[in-house]
């Protein structure tokens, strides 16, 4: 049996200890008969899972008291929708900094709500890029100010977070819990789970309890923060596998020294490939300007498109999958989540150097 190195931007490659636990415990949980998906969300089987998952989460993050984590359906996208329909109230404007594809998105759907600020807006820019700390400013009348931590495209990541005077939201969905922070920058945090964390059909909400009570009251319940935060995401069935899964991602990456030591990896695979692009004399070139690349998506072009498409196809054959590049965008982007193993990387370069003397 052979694994592929997946460098598939999401639903993306998961821990291996992960994968054969649930594997072992798959078809009777615990002794218990059955698997944990076809169990009572209320039993205490999956209890234990839930409060494992949310606690891991917790320490993770070093998670203050006066934050809360929930569990939530519909993926990111479905978040887009929630921020602004909990925190943009009547009469206020919410400030957004487009940043690319996944900003951009977040934007059309504030906009669906109440009137949207566009601080500054690298959407378009190539190389691409982030707008600079310094040319940023705030209204502190504003509702909150949304921002999108890693661009999973464009390959672009926000090394330095802006300061701000109302709450700052951040999507991410592609860099959670990849490097250390504090999380009192931030009023709140969404992440859909199928790039860091597990496999698709949750979205992880990191919020700062105050802002639970900003909901106006002509918003659904359903989709109010606060109502699945009363009930610890158990307000209806949650996604019961899914969170099983991100209980095991998280057990696992405590066990690589949390947060901190995930981030020493990541920044040493991304710092070999970047240097591989780098010495490659412009037969790769990097798609973001350097201070803004990202640690978790590697983009970059070679000479033309049908040498990435023979890129793309051979590496496949090597089994390195999943590296071309967004269907928007075109070029080769190498997703290196946290779960995606060094070797696969040091397999990667290896393939660039021979492509490269094959047909640079
Ligand atoms: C993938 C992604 C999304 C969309 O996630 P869904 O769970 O499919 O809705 C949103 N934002 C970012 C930054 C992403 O990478």
């Amino acid at each position: 049996m052979a694994r592929v190195y997946n460098f598939g931007a999401g639903p993306a490659v998961l821990p291996e200890e992960a994968l054969l636990e649930a594997q072992r415990e798959l078809f009777d949980y615990h002794g218990s008969g059955m698997s944990i998906m076809e169990m009572s969300h209320r039993g205490k089987e999956y209890a234990a899972v839930h409060e494992e998952a949310i606690a891991n989460l917790r320490r993770l993050l070093h998670l203050p008291e006066d934050y809360d984590v929930l569990f939530l359906q519909g993926g990111a996208s479905a978040q887009f929708a929630m921020v602004p329909l909990n925190l943009l109230t009547p009469g206020q404007i919410a400030e957004y900094v487009n940043s690319g594809a996944w900003a951009s998105k977040a934007i059309k759907e504030a906009k669906v709500r109440g009137s949207v600020r566009v601080v500054a807006d690298t959407s378009k820019d190539i190389p691409t890029r982030l707008p600079a700390l310094e040319s940023l400013t705030f209204s502190p009348d504003a509702a909150y100010v949304h921002l999108t931590s890693n661009e999973t495209i464009a390959g672009t990541q926000w090394a330095v977070f802006p300061t701000t005077p109302t709450p700052l939201v951040a999507d991410m969905s592609s860099d959670f819990l990849s490097r250390a922070m504090d999380v009192r920058q931030f009023g709140l945090i969404y992440a859909g789970a199928q790039k860091n964390l597990g496999p698709a059909g949750c979205a992880v909400v990191v919020i700062r309890k105050d802002l639970l009570e900003r909901c106006p009251e002509d918003v659904p319940i359903f989709f109010r923060y606060r109502t699945h935060a009363a009930e610890q995401s158990l307000y209806n069935t949650p996604p019961t596998f899914t969170i099983y899964m991100i209980m095991l991602t998280t057990r696992w990456l405590i066990a690589q020294g949390g947060v901190e030591g995930i981030e020493r990896r990541n920044r040493e695979k991304a710092a070999k490939l970047y240097a591989a692009i780098d010495a490659s004399s412009g037969f790769y070139r990097g798609t973001a300007v350097p201070e803004h690349r990202s640690i978790m998506n590697v983009t970059w072009r070679l000479p033309n498109e049908a040498l990435e498409e023979k890129f793309v196809k051979e590496a496949a054959a090597r089994g390195l999958k999943g590296l071309k590049g967004h269907r928007s965008v075109g070029g080769i982007r190498a997703s290196i989540y946290n779960a995606f193993p060094p070797a696969g990387v040091d397999a990667l370069i290896e393939f660039m150097r021979e492509f490269q003397a094959a047909n640079g």
